[in-house]
């Protein structure tokens, strides 16, 4: 079998190959992803990396309904634009 992601994405969805992660844009893809993208003449160990949960979160990042990490939370639809801080 070929290796193909657990749940279909469409559009500009994303899924991180590095860490297993979903994510509803490239741009939210690419601010999960830090550190400088690493030239052949720098170490590996420079390369870029995932960011964890922990650090999304920090980074204004949350994860939608649907499971995908956004590149920041969106206010609910149909609530007159105001954005909730409903933490669980
Ligand atoms: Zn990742």
């Amino acid at each position: 079998m070929v290796d193909r992601p657990s749940r279909a994405i469409s559009g500009d969805q994303c899924l991180c190959r590095a860490c297993g992660q979903y994510f509803n844009s490239t741009y939210a893809f690419d601010k999960h992803r830090v550190g400088p993208c690493r030239q052949l003449s720098e170490p590996a160990s420079e390369a870029r990396r995932c960011r964890t949960e922990d650090e999304m979160r920090a980074a204004g990042m949350a994860l939608s309904a649907k499971g995908l990490w956004i590149s920041a939370p969106m206010p609910k639809e149909g609530s007159s634009g105001s954005v909730a801080a409903e933490q669980a």
